[in-house]
């Protein structure tokens, strides 16, 4: 459900959409040139769209009747029309569109494609309404509905962190200031005993006008008076999600290497840390296996440093489809990997590492034309009464006797 269903009767603008929408954000399109072709479309299959551009100009359906009949199949929404109408945006929010946005230059485009992304990275994202007025719970959750954000609702701050606990996933909360028992400012203070700020933004939404730093200094992300227009609320909520994502797609990128895939060796450890602890309490098994490849300076100088870096970049591939979770498996060194195998009897493991050996050598990389042998040494041991370190170095030792009895060959002790 990953397409846009584009409904314009302008060629041109159409096809502008549409190329944006792929070069900018990947995304598939159909298109209708009026609301004969849109209704077939959404007849064969409407679940296949996450959204719909709309013109309100359709050569059969010249006042935007098509916008009605696409909210009732429950696809949001944005209008995208070369005027701007205030009766007409009124209108049209009454009857639920997402948003209504202008196309004149190529800014509106690029602010069209920000809300089509924030649209389809909404998907999932869950948030927390706070306010002792039902009606502004149930105005708001619906405008989140809009796009496309589910949304919790609570009366008080007791119910607020009781649904926080039950719902780990929501990242957003919009939390009124004035609430009886405990306010705006003391419920954020207690949200931010558990949850940082850059998991979950916290806006305060405020009547008065000079509390925003005591907002601010409690831990709130932001916050927006009440007379602001829903405009504004929406602005300031896709902004906290989209530094949120930010946030996420750095550390995603700074947790795995860039050219196996793989965790690096300061995220393996904490992840295997974790997996150590946990095999402690519940008395459960753990092994660690070092693999190094053999000779890889050879293949260097042979082949290139070019051509290493594919056979590495294969090798992570084959890790990662051997080894996939529970399994951790990171980039110990420059061509040395770790795999940890929590909750596995030792000679199952054993018996896959083996596979594992053979399978590499077995399997030449191909470069171009070339097509190059390379073999690993693999050393294994199991968690004893000690600690990650010791257990690695256990495995390291395995590893070093692999290398002296010849290479290509996995050395444990049963
Ligand atoms: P052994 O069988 O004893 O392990 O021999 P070896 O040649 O594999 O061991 P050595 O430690 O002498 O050399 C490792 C080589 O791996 C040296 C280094 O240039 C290469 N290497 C490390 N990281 C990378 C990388 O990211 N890309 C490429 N192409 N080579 C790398
Ligand atoms: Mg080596
Ligand atoms: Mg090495």
């Amino acid at each position: 459900m990953q397409k846009v269903l584009i409904v314009e009767d302008s060629r041109t603008t159409a096809r502008f959409m549409a190329h944006n929408l792929k070069e900018q954000l990947g995304l598939a399109h159909d298109c209708a040139e009026n609301r004969k072709t849109a209704l077939t479309l959404l007849d064969t299959d409407a679940s296949q769209y996450f959204l719909a551009l709309c013109d309100l100009n359709l050569p059969d359906a010249p006042n935007g009747e098509i916008v009605s009949e696409i909210l009732a199949r429950n696809i949001p929404v944005v209008v995208v029309s070369a005027n701007f109408d205030e009766d007409i945006y009124k209108r049209l929010m009454l009857q639920g569109v997402t948003d209504y946005i202008v196309k004149r230059t190529p800014d509106d485009m690029m602010y069209l494609m920000r809300v089509v992304r924030r649209l389809r990275a909404n998907s999932g994202v869950e948030a927390l309404i706070v306010d002792d007025s039902n009606l502004w719970c149930m105005q708001v959750s619906e405008l989140l509905k809009r796009q496309r954000i589910m949304a919790y609702t609570a009366n008080n701050g007791i119910q607020a962190m009781r649904l926080l606990r039950e719902h780990p996933g929501i990242r957003i909360v919009l939390a009124d200031h004035y609430m009886p028992g405990m306010d705006g400012i003391e419920l954020t203070a207690a949200i931010r005993k558990t949850h940082t700020m850059d998991e979950l933004s916290i806006i305060v939404i405020s009547v008065g006008t000079d509390a925003g730093a005591r907002f601010l200094r409690s831990g709130a992300n932001d916050y927006v008076f009440k007379t602001s227009s829903f405009e504004e609320l929406l602005c300031r909520i896709s902004m906290n999600l989209d530094i949120q994502d930010l946030i996420r797609n750095n550390r995603a990128l700074a947790e795995r290497d860039a050219l196996t895939n793989l965790l690096v060796r300061r995220q393996f450890f904490t992840v295997a840390q974790e997996a150590v602890a946990e095999a402690r309490k519940k008395r459960t098994p753990l092994c660690a296996a070092m693999i190094d490849v053999d000779y890889f300076k050879q293949v260097n100088d042979r082949y290139g440093h070019l051509a290493g870096d594919i056979a590495l970049r294969q090798l992570g591939a084959m890790l990662r489809e051997e080894f996939p979770a529970p399994y951790i498996c990171g980039r110990y060194g420059g061509e040395e990997f770790c795999v940890v195998a929590p909750g596995m009897d030792k000679k199952d493991f054993a018996h896959k590492l083996e596979n594992f050996r053979t399978t590499v050598s077995s399997k030449p990389v191909q470069i171009g034309a070339l097509s190059i042998v390379i073999s690993v040494s693999i050393g294994m041991a199991e968690l004893r009464a000690n600690d990650l370190e010791t257990l690695i170095s256990a495995a390291d030792a395995q590893l070093y006797t692999a290398k002296r009895e010849g290479r290509d060959r996995f050395v444990w002790q049963p």
